[in-house]
């Protein structure tokens, strides 16, 4: 039995000697946690990504039909709305009184949102609804112009290993394809940022007008991260944020859309737009996992020998197959709907972003619904 301590020494222990107390320590545990008077609910939180109970607690918060599996609701809300005697996803969808401590903007898409997933649940097949006109600019409205030059940029860090974690791949799609840069220790991760950004710099002198799209804040707050951490490509990366060059695709589709799927995570919202795939995809936590797995195999930052390389070479292969694919299915959303832009109304806007008709698509699509604000 080893013990390793923060500051990374290890101490090795006889399981024998300990096994005894280590029994009795868990059922104390196990007595206090029966007997105690405090209500616990697996809510979503962030290390649910990369806990193996995931599956469990998704299943318990369906069977419930809990309102935490209302997309982007939050606990403070889930709480009010209990206070109000709204616990579930059916009760908060068929509501129709205001909630104290809950605004009318917030309490509206929610239930609206709630509203769509008990309807895919109940009829079986995927809805979305559009954000008519939030505000001028925003939602499906801040999608530039496409441009022959598009990027589509999608990051993979681990914030488990190294001090301060690690950006381990940097996964690019274009019109010269798919190109990756890897990197398992701090050396490696700086000639990776480096020539990445190097790379789009002269992408960016080639099309003026071209964008790098991204799901979520992720990968600007990496690059912010990395420019601090070692100190170079600061005057570009500012540049490439002060001229607006990143379009975070997760905000216009939040502030745009609304889908029937309790998250708005790629994974989910791909359903609308492609085929289902047949190839396994790792979300993000997943990805963090499988690293974590290549790591202790003795892949990033060491280990040596035909083993350890094998081990490293299929973890990295699942791992940059989950990049390639995120940025992949990212690449034909922007187009697709900037290309509605140009036709009035907000229900044409979406069209782009669904599967054409004939498509070849599993499940079906239900919509447009229109609602107003957001
Ligand atoms: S998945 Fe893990 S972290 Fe998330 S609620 Fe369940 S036990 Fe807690």
């Amino acid at each position: 039995m080893r013990l390793i301590l923060g500051d990374h020494t290890e101490n090795f222990f006889q399981v024998d000697d300990f096994v005894s107390y280590a029994r009795l320590a868990l059922r104390r545990l196990e007595e206090v946690l029966a007997a105690s008077p405090v209500d616990t609910y697996p809510d979503r939180v962030t290390h649910c990504q990369i806990c193996r109970w995931r599956d469990v607690c998704e299943e318990k918060r369906r069977a419930d039909d809990h309102l935490s599996i209302v997309a982007g609701i939050r606990r403070d809300q889930i709480r009010r709305l209990k206070q109000a005697g709204i616990a579930t996803t059916q009760a908060l969808a068929s509501s129709t009184e205001p909630v104290e401590g809950i605004g009318e903007t917030a309490l509206e898409r929610i239930r609206s949102q709630a509203g769509l997933q008990v309807q895919a649940a109940t009829t079986g097949e995927r809805a979305y609804s559009l954000v008519d006109e939030p505000a001028p600019g925003v939602g499906l409205a801040a999608l530039p112009a496409p441009s022959r030059g598009d990027l589509f940029f999608d990051m993979e860090g681990d914030p488990y290993v190294l001090d301060g974690g690690l950006e381990y791949l940097f996964g690019l799609a274009g019109p010269d394809g798919y190109r990756a840069w890897w990197a398992h220790d701090r050396a490696a991760e700086k000639v990776a940022f480096e020539e990445f950004v190097d790379h789009v710099m002269e992408r960016w002198q080639e099309d003026a007008d071209l964008h790098v799209y991204h799901y979520a804040r992720y990968e600007p707050d990496a690059l912010k991260r990395l420019m601090g951490r070692h100190g170079t490509r600061e005057d570009e990366v500012d540049r490439m944020l002060r001229g607006g060059l990143f379009v975070d695709l997760y905000r216009v589709l939040r502030q745009g859309v609304r889908i029937s799927e309790e998250s708005y995570s790629l994974k989910s919202v791909e359903h609308f737009y492609r085929p289902e795939r047949t190839e396994s995809v790792l979300d993000a936590g997943s990805s963090i996992v499988e690293y974590e797995r290549c790591s202790s195999a003795g892949g990033a930052g060491g280990g040596r020998g035909r083993g350890a390389r094998s081990r490293r070479g299929t973890a990295h292969r699942t791992a940059r197959v989950a990049g390639r694919q995120k940025c992949r299915r990212e690449r034909p959303m922007a187009p697709r709907a900037v290309a509605q832009l140009a036709s009035p109304g907000g229900q044409s806007r979406l069209v782009g972003l669904l599967p054409a008709p004939g498509d070849d698509r599993r499940g079906a699509v239900r919509g447009p619904r229109v609602d107003r604000g957001t």
